[in-house]
């Protein structure tokens, strides 16, 4: 929609093929529903930083043209009011994504963009280095559209339900691209342990986790945990998600959940051994309802192997310790990521170095261009990935009407 829309708007006549009957399907189900528009990091070096790669150095340049301030920009003289909630995240005043969404209807509408609503893209038909036509299926027809330049912003694979269902790893394959194997990224994790069932729905809004391998911890993280039926979820996790499923291909991983991560081991044994001093006649269930959520206090009491019914003086020695080690090192053993249906983003995708940065150009069909999550290109949560879905297809919009004067 940014690229058709810049387009336009840079005096192209341009036509968009979009395969669902309504445009942005996805977008309505980003923040929840409320749409983490972007990030307001406005020193482009930090926001490129923040994407945890080298190769995202490819995004300087289009994010100089259009980067956070200019998208904030964009949507605010466009009628949406926009604000600004904790840790950068950039909203709608309003809370509904269906706002961004109709700014960027209003830009298509403006720029006088031609949509064909159910029409799905088949295939390109080249001569030499050119693409001449795409091939698209509509109303059971099979169709071929012309056209001078062509642009493909078809996103990853996540949500496939969405639309994105990876067809332009293909197209760009058959053009003579190389694509990086598209993998789920922000993905919620699934551990081992059946029982975390029993966790479902519970969160923590301060715990550490430590990413083990091989007994080394790989990775530490601060900050909430939120557990489902087959294993943990959260904006935490779903940010260190695409170094879990890395670590994954190697071998085994655990992850210890620190559930008192203000306390040293020595510190949060002093804690125990006062507080059952103090609540001597109370039963351990109870005691440790008061420290924790009810379901995870049972679920610690049952991994420690006690009673829940004893009383606090008569827990021995023994159990007190293993009590304690739970509470540092609450292990789960990872089976996986959850896949591209529960994915937020793909990692992996159009090998960057076949694309000109600046132009978004391919460099090797001279009339292509791409945008979005399709490129090899991915984020953390906090409106990273739609930041890079906005400049990338400002800067492919723009070009392709450049190129054609
Ligand atoms: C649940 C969820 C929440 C998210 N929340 C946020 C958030 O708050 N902030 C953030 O920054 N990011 C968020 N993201 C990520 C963000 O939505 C994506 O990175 C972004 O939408 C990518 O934009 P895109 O235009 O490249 O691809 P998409 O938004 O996936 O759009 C691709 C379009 O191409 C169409 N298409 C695909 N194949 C064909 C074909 N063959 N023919 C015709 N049309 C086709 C699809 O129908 C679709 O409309 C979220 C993702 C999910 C799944």
């Amino acid at each position: 929609m940014m690229a058709a829309g810049r387009a336009g708007e840079s005096g192209a006549r341009v036509l968009l093929l979009e395969k669902n009957k309504s445009l942005g399907k996805k977008l309505l189900m980003t923040g929840n529903g409320r749409c983490n528009l972007t990030q307001a990091e406005f020193d482009d070096k930090e926001f490129v930083k923040k994407l945890n790669d080298k190769k995202a150095k490819f995004l300087f340049s289009s994010l100089a043209s259009f980067g956070p301030e200019e998208a904030i920009d964009f949507f605010e003289k466009r009628g949406l009011k926009i604000k600004i909630e904790k840790t950068s995240r950039v909203f709608p005043a309003t809370d509904k994504a269906e706002d961004v969404l109709g700014v960027l209807v209003g830009y298509l509408e403006k720029n006088k963009v031609e949509i064909i609503f159910g029409s799905e893209v088949l295939d390109f038909e080249t001569v030499g280095e050119k693409i001449k036509a795409v091939k698209i299926k509509h109303q059971e027809e099979v169709k071929k559209i012309s056209a001078k330049n062509f642009i493909i912003a078809t996103g990853g694979k996540s949500y496939p339900a969405t639309g994105s269902s990876g067809d332009g790893y293909s197209w760009a394959k058959s053009l003579g691209h190389t694509i990086v194997p598209p993998a789920p990224a922000l993905a919620p994790i699934k551990v081992k342990e059946g029982w975390i069932k029993d966790l479902q729905g519970l969160k923590l809004e301060d715990a550490r986790i430590s990413i083990v391998q091989n007994g080394k911890e790989m990775e530490m993280k601060r900050g909430e945990i939120l557990f489902t039926h087959f294993g943990l979820s959260g904006p935490m996790i779903l940010n260190i998600s695409k170094k879990i499923g890395e670590l994954v291909k190697n071998g085994e991983v655990g992850i210890e959940i620190d559930l008192f991560p203000n306390l040293d081991a020595t510190g949060l044994d002093g804690y125990i051994q006062r507080k059952f001093f103090e609540n001597s006649k109370k039963e351990i269930k109870t005691f440790l309802g008061q420290i924790f959520p009810q379901r995870l206090a049972d679920k610690i009491i049952f991994l420690a192997e006690i009673d829940p019914k004893k009383k606090l003086n008569y827990v021995t020695k023994d159990e007190r310790k293993r009590l304690a080690d739970l509470m540092k090192d609450f292990r789960l053993n990872v089976e996986g990521l959850m896949g591209f249906n529960q994915a937020m983003v793909t990692s992996g995708g159009v090998n960057l170095k076949e694309i000109d940065s600046k132009t978004m150009r391919s460099k090797k069909i001279n009339n292509l261009f791409f945008a979005g999550e399709i490129l090899d290109l991915d984020g953390p949560t906090g409106g990273y990935n739609l930041q890079i879905a906005w400049s990338t297809g400002y800067a492919a919009g723009e070009n392709t009407a450049k190129q054609l004067k």
